[in-house]
């Protein structure tokens, strides 16, 4: 028997497509401002300050990396330094043993294996320690200008509110990446994953999203799961600052 077709992808139906771009055409006026919350000033500076950001707040990562990296200013300064000197500077991100060991072994292995440098390719990023795809996502989109989808919690929640993704694709972050990619041309990827991120900060939340001020809520399945009051939604909104 010849071996068997390998299955074609299956393309997402128009309908889905145009609701889906709709949405983030109005996401995209909604948040002009909307981008990446982690402050750096190189490629190296990004993937420490994603790799601190796990369970905790942009805005206190923001608070802690300028020490970091007045102290360690690249992969070869941070892979020499004194683990202890490290845990107390990023203590405040919580967690702070295990990122320390990340942020040490990656710096290590950069200077080992890449010259100090990021590599621009995500192959190469995942094999970094403590370095998943949503954090080679964000340096490559953020700091390469090479499209990637960050597949965050809130991307997880808004991508199966909009049911741009069934239940089944949703428990799958790999899986979520190729069916919302699908849905949109590669070059906007980088800026759609901020605009979802923003609007699940600011309006969409887990527990209890401001459906009634909401700009989206016209083309969202999911509209309702929160309060539908004008009034009582405006309260949820947070502000626009950083998160
Ligand atoms: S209508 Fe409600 S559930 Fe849908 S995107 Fe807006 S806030 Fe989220």
């Amino acid at each position: 028997m010849p071996p068997a077709a390998p299955e074609a992808p299956v393309k997402p139906p128009t309908s889905l497509v145009r609701r889906a771009r709709k949405i983030h055409r109005v996401l995209a006026e909604t948040y002009p401002e909307a981008g990446c919350e982690l402050d750096f000033r190189t490629p190296f500076e990004l993937l420490v300050a994603t790799v601190l950001s796990a369970q905790t707040t942009d805005r206190r990562v923001n608070a802690v990396t300028p020490a970091l990296f007045a102290a360690y200013p690249d992969a070869a300064a941070l892979a020499a330094a004194d683990r202890t000197a490290v845990e107390e500077i990023i203590r405040s991100t919580g967690f702070y043993r295990a990122k320390t060991d990340s942020v040490l072994g990656l710096s290590a292995a950069l200077v080992e294996r890449y010259d100090g440098e990021v590599p621009a390719r995500l192959r190469d990023l995942v094999t970094l320690p403590g370095v998943g795809r949503k954090t080679a996502n964000v340096v490559l989109g953020n700091a390469f200008d090479v499209p990637g989808l960050t597949v965050d919690t809130h991307f997880a929640r808004l991508v199966r509110r909009f049911e741009w993704v069934d239940d089944d694709v949703a428990k799958d972050p790999v899986k979520t990446e190729h069916a919302v990619g699908a849905l949109f041309p590669r070059r906007d990827w980088t800026m759609l994953s901020h605009r979802l991120i923003w609007h699940g900060r600011r309006r969409c939340h887990a527990r209890k999203p401001a459906c009634g001020a909401c700009p989206v809520a016209h083309w969202c399945p999911a509209y309702g799961t929160g309060p539908t009051d004008p009034v009582e939604a405006a309260r949820l909104v947070t502000t626009q600052g950083r998160a």
